[in-house]
This record gives C-alpha cells, sequence and structure tokens, in this order.
C-alpha cells in the first residue's frame, strides 16, 4: 500500500532535488526511511549543571552569565574567543573569519549575555575550561539530543529537522507485530518516536528493546517462512557424468570432503529442497563439493549458478571450473557487472536457452534481467559476505537446490541467526601433505631481512603477497598511507621484482592486475585485505603482513590461508610495529595454531565479543539496532515467538501488515 511513507524526502523541509542525491548516497530514499535511520547518539540536555560544579572529562550542559568576551585573530583568517561563564568556567571557540570586523559567532555571543554551553570540560592552568563547547541561546528543546550518522554537506540540525517533519506523518505506520506476539512492549510508533526523541534514558531503552525485537522477529520469520517452502527438485543418483568427473581429479578425496559430497548427493537427491551449509576453514577443499554438486545437477538437465562477492574471485572461480567441468562438455559463462554489454547479453541468452550449464557470477546473476531455463542449483560461496535476501533472490530464478559454501568461523548466536534456515556440514580436515603455515612473528627492525628473504623465495620461481591493513578502505588517509607505503617498497626492497599493486578503490584494473598475478607475470602482489577471501593461486608461498596488530586474527587466519595452498609449503610474516603485551598474545595464537576455530574462539576471548572481525560485517546488513552479542536475550524472545506464529498461521493469512513488512524490510 503507497502512503505518505513513500514520498520521496523531497517532501521534507529544506531538501531539493540536488540534495536528495546526496542523501540517497546515504540510503535514505523516502519519508519511511528517515524514520527507520536511527540516531547514533544522544547528547544529555536533562540535567543543566551551574558552571562552577561542572564535572572534569564529562559532556555536560551549563547555563550562566558570559563574561570576559574577547576576540584576537591568531593567524590569516583565524581567531580565537575567549570568555569566562559564571564564576569559573573558561571557553574557547577558533573560528575562521577573513574579513574585517568580529566573526559572526562572537557577535551571537556578545548579544547573548546569558547562555548554554555544551562541551567537555578539561583541567586548565586557572580552573576548568571547554573548548569549543556548542552554544544555545534558548534552552534545549529536547532533554536527549539526538545525534545523527553524519553525511558530507548535511548537518545534525538538518537531519534533526527531517527527522521532526517525517515524525508528523507517523500516523501512516501501522503496527506490524501481532497483540499476542507484541506482548507488553512499546507500540510502533511510540517507538519510533521516542528512538529519535526520548524523554528520558529509561523510554529510551524501552524503544529500543522493541524496536531490536521487531528487528529479530522479522529477519527470523522472513527465513523460518521460507523453510517451509513447498516441493523442490529430485536431482538424479549419480552417473557417467559424475563418475567421469571424479576420475578426472588430480588428488584424492578427504575424509570431510568425502562426507559433505555424500550428504550433498543425499540432499540433491530428495524432494525436499536442499538448504545446505558446508562450513570448512580456509584450504579444506569446498570447491571440490561446489563442483560435484554443479555436475551433478548438469546430470539431471538442470543449470547451476554460483555467486561469489567479487569480480575478482569470479574469474578466478570460472576459471577454475572451466577446468574441470569443460571436459567434461558442461559450458561454464562468467557474468559480472564489469563486462561488455554484448558479452552480457550474450551470457544471458545462453542461460535463457539453456546452452549455458554453469554461471559464476557476482551480484550481477540477481538482477531482472537474468533468466535461466532451468536453475536447479544455487551456489553462495563465501557467504558472510551477501545478504539472506541476496541468497533467496538467487534462489527465485528457479526452484532452486542452494548450496552454501564458508570458511568464517561465526560466534554460536549468530551462526543460530544467520543460519537458522540452513543444515550445516562441517569439513573439519584439510588435504593430506599440506603443512601448515610456518608463521612468524617479526620485529620491525628486521624487516629488510624479511624483504630479502621475499626476493629469495622470487628468485626461485615462486611468489608473494604484501598486505597492508586498512580497516575501511573508504578512509582516505589511511588509503593514502597505504599506497605510499606500497610505492616505497616498490622502490626500495623490492626494487629489482616485478611488483603489482591492488586495492579495493580500484576499478576495472584490479581484474588485471590479479590475473596478472596469477599467470606469474607479477612476482609480489602489493595488496590490501581485498585479497582476503577465497583467492587460489597455488605458485605463491609468501605472505607479509604489515601492521599485523591491526588485523583481528580470525582475519590473519583468513590471509595467510591464501598461501601454501601448493605442494610447496607456505610462510607467513607478521611485522608488528606496536607490539603490547595483548596484541602479543593475540597474535602469539596466530602464530602457533593453524585452527580456524580454534583461532575464532581465542579471538572471541581476548578481543571481547562485540571487536570479533566479522561480527559487524555480519550484523550490519541485517540490524539497525540490534547487537547481535548484547541482544540474545531479545534474539532468543523473537525467535520464540516466531515459531508459535508460525504454527498457528504459517501462511501469515490473518496478519496482512505483518507480511507487507516482510516484504519491505530491507535485508
Ligand atoms: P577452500 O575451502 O578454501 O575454498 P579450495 O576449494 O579453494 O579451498 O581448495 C584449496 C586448494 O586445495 C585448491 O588448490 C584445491 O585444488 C586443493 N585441494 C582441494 N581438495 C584437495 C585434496 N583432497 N587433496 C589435495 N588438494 C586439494
Ligand atoms: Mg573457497
Amino acid at each position: 500500500m503507497q502512503s505518505m511513507l513513500d514520498a520521496p524526502v523531497t517532501v521534507l523541509p529544506g531538501i531539493g532535488e540536488k540534495r536528495a542525491q546526496t542523501i540517497r548516497a546515504l540510503g535514505l530514499e523516502t519519508v519511511r526511511d528517515v524514520l527507520f535511520s536511527y540516531p547514533r547518539d544522544y547528547k544529555d540536555f536533562q540535567k543543566t549543571v551551574a558552571p562552577e560544579q561542572v564535572k572534569i572529562d564529562t559532556p555536560q550542559l551549563t547555563f550562566g552569565q558570559l563574561t570576559n568576551l574577547t576576540e584576537r585573530r591568531i593567524s590569516r583568517g583565524r581567531r580565537i574567543i575567549q570568555g569566562q561563564l559564571g564564576q569559573s568556567l573558561r571557553l574557547t571557540w577558533f573560528v575562521y573569519h577573513k574579513g574585517h570586523g568580529s566573526s559572526y559567532l562572537y557577535r551571537k555571543l556578545e548579544r547573548a549575555g546569558r547562555l548554554w554551553v555544551y562541551g567537555v570540560p578539561r583541567p586548565g592552568l586557572f580552573g576548568p575550561e571547554m573548548s569549543s563547547p556548542e552554544v544555545f541561546l534558548r534552552a534545549p528543546k529536547y532533554p536527549l539530543l539526538p545525534v545523527y550518522p553524519l553525511a558530507a554537506g548535511i548537518s545534525n540540525d538538518q537531519r534533526l529537522r527531517w527527522a521532526e517533519t517525517a515524525l508528523k506523518h507517523l500516523e501512516f505506520l501501522p503496527e506490524c507485530l501481532p497483540e499476542a506476539v507484541r506482548g507488553t512492549r512499546l507500540g510502533r510508533r511510540e517507538a519510533i518516536r521516542e528512538i529519535h526523541f526520548p524523554r528520558d534514558w529509561t523510554s529510551y531503552e524501552r524503544a529500543r528493546e522493541r524496536l531490536v525485537f521487531e528487528e529479530f522477529f522479522l529477519f527470523l520469520l522472513g527465513l523460518q517462512r521460507g523453510k517451509r517452502h513447498a516441493d523442490g527438485i529430485a536431482h538424479q543418483s549419480d552417473g557417467e557424468l559424475v563418475k567421469r568427473y571424479f576420475a578426472n581429479l588430480p588428488f584424492t578425496l578427504t575424509k570431510g570432503q568425502r562426507e559433505a559430497i555424500e550428504q550433498v548427493a543425499l540432499d540433491m537427491e530428495a524432494r525436499r529442497p536442499m538448504r545446505r551449509l558446508i562450513q570448512g576453514d580456509v584450504g579444506s577443499g569446498k570447491t571440490v563439493v561446489a563442483e560435484y554438486a554443479a555436475v551433478k545437477a548438469a546430470a539431471s538437465f538442470g543449470q547451476v549458478a554460483m555467486m561469489v562477492p567479487t569480480e575478482v574471485l569470479a574469474r578466478q572461480m570460472v576459471q577454475r571450473l572451466k577446468n574441470s567441468l569443460e571436459p567434461l562438455g558442461l559450458a561454464v559463462e562468467l557474468l559480472i557487472g564489469n563486462m561488455k554489454a554484448k558479452e552480457q547479453a550474450r551470457v544471458r541468452a545462453a542461460l535463457e536457452s539453456g546452452d549455458c550449464n554453469v554461471v559464476v557470477g557476482t551480484h550481477a546473476l540477481i538482477t531482472e534481467k537474468v533468466n535461466f531455463r532451468h536453475l536447479t542449483l544455487a551456489i553462495v560461496d563465501e557467504q558472510h559476505r551477501f545478504g539472506v535476501r541476496q541468497r533467496s533472490a538467487l534462489l527465485g530464478k528457479g526452484n532452486a537446490d542452494l548450496l552454501v559454501m564458508s570458511a568464517t568461523p561465526i560466534p554460536r548466536s549468530l551462526a543460530l541467526t544467520m543460519y537458522a534456515d540452513l543444515d550445516t556440514t562441517e569439513i573439519r580436515d584439510l588435504p593430506a601433505g599440506r603443512t601448515p603455515i610456518d608463521t612468524r612473528l617479526v620485529d620491525p627492525v628486521r624487516r629488510d631481512e624479511v624483504y630479502r628473504y621475499v626476493v629469495t623465495r622470487v628468485r626461485q620461481g615462486e611468489q608473494a603477497y604484501v598486505v597492508f591493513p586498512l580497516v575501511e578502505e573508504s578512509e582516505h588517509m589511511d588509503l593514502k598511507a597505504a599506497t605510499q607505503e606500497m610505492v616505497d617498497l616498490q622502490r626500495g626492497p623490492l626494487a629489482k621484482v616485478r611488483v603489482g599493486l591492488i586495492h579495493g578503490q580500484m576499478g576495472k584494473e584490479k581484474d588485471e592486475v590479479f590475473a596478472a598475478f596469477a599467470a606469474g607475470e607479477i612476482d609480489v602482489l602489493l595488496a590490501t585485505t581485498v585479497i582476503e577471501v577465497g583467492m587460489d593461486v597455488p605458485n605463491a608461498t609468501v605472505m607479509v603482513i604489515e601492521n599485523a596488530e591491526r588485523f583481528g586474527l580470525a582475519q590473519l587466519h583468513q590471509l595467510r590461508g591464501r598461501v601454501g595452498r601448493g605442494s610447496k609449503p607456505g610462510i607467513c610474516f607478521l611485522l608488528a610495529y606496536n607490539l603490547s603485551p595483548h596484541s602479543r598474545e593475540r597474535l602469539e595464537v596466530v602464530r602457533r595454531s593453524n585452527d580456524g576455530f580454534f583461532i575464532a574462539e581465542e579471538d572471541l576471548r581476548l578481543r571481547g565479543p562485540g571487536d570479533l572481525l566479522g561480527v559487524r560485517q555480519w550484523g550490519q546488513p541485517f540490524f539497525r539496532l540490534a547487537d547481535l552479542e548484547e541482544d540474545t536475550e531479545i534474539l532468543q524472545q523473537a525467535a520464540g515467538q516466531v515459531e508459535k506464529l508460525l504454527i498457528q498461521d504459517p501462511t501469515l493469512a490473518s496478519y496482512p501488515e505483518l507480511a507487507g513488512e516482510l516484504e519491505r524490510v530491507a535485508w
């Protein structure tokens, strides 16, 4: 149902077409989006403290008479404004003002006399001082002032005003939870109002609890409802084609691989749709299981779609599948956004006609334009990079079986949520003869030696990775620092070998550089964490990880899994520049153990749950408020309610508002 809530943000004050574009980048397109994008914090204006009584080092609001006001020019264009509030609190502002006369802020303060300021008092020479506090001429309107996530060119004030206006349309927002499910929780409208403008902290807590519950409830309901789907496809039992696939395999399967394959065979032959997760450490050989499933599907005249998180991985995977499946007479194609339109159209046509048996791709696979003749198997590799919605979008292209593969061990409560609809098989062993990666924790004074060693191995025909930390690739400074270091290496210690450079913000060239590395035309690949998942270049044997202390343990383990994948043993150097006893203890875990599950558990123990790498990545796309580690109790409650409701009304026929909301939530 269309309502005022679906109106574009341009109906809000001060938002023209141009600004709306900036805002869209924030994911805010409609009035509803504004309502559902919550403050990230609040400023506590509930109490006003006298200037003589402020507490050091805590943010607070104070009110008093402003005296001793001065403004001085400190350099070209820069001014310092100083004053005193009440008897003892010193205030300082720095402003940018080029013209003659006094600055705007100075004139405002001069006229004000008595005012409110909000800031953090620090101890100064002559008593407490506040630097650049916020100024209010009138008493702040809200007891808890919302602070919204920032975006370039948009002030918190503006953001706040949009929320205020959007709330005027709140009457159009239906309650989506059935009475019985909601229980004593806040109603939806009240919760939304209170999360933006809480009356006090208790009220905030109640609003948050309600909305977190709603997030979990809708999420789990979406998953569970999908599980009770109708009949799937019963694939045929293994025949000639599968036999030929196994005969061509250049190695013997591990026990774990054999068991996983047997399980997948049972799943695929049954009429009940397969929903299986294969979890196995890096290098445990999950791809073989996927290949087997693909051959089996093709032997039953079905098509296969495999979705991977990045274009680089897609290119690599398609190459692997071409090598192993084309000899069996199967047609394998690539479909990614970064391909000529004509080529994309050709692949799409081949999928529609059924000429293509297996397609590997990125998100490009789930766009509307892609149609299959008869899709019977959907494979999602490195699952943690995808949302549930993308997973079901792929499934929706046919009545397909689903095989999901993941290397990232995750905490149990999280697994319960993410995999609520999946049956799990673990591969716990590694292929025989795989020597554990020799991991060394190296003092930076020996950095040159490490790079000399890299060069030695390159001379022997092997290849290496050097990895730089870049937590957030959008952080400009970080990227600049990393690229500078890369360039320095390229000019210095690695001047005599062929070096390639790759980071997340590169476009197409990224693929080219990586292809060159895979082809052996580049000896050393300098990279940010873009290489973290799934890459497979067996000739790469050495890895250097710069600033290893800045990585998560699970991530380090993933990274070093990129070397030692062939017959030659791998070696990994961890260079740590800021080694506290705590970070030494953490890195020692990775140095001593090669067991991804153990490492994930230790990571959890040493860092505390919220920090665990991956948790954020996991949670973020699904939940706005919910914290998967903190809110487990609410999670359990939601799970219980979902189960009850689905028993009572599996199709949600008597809950149209709820069914409607399910369609809408952005997973
Ligand atoms: P991951 O589980 O990390 O996706 P892959 O499927 O990419 O692992 O396999 C890692 C490497 O191990 C590949 O080069 C693959 O050819 C090889 N491999 C897989 N299974 C075996 C096996 N049973 N014996 C030897 N090598 C294997
Ligand atoms: Mg893999």
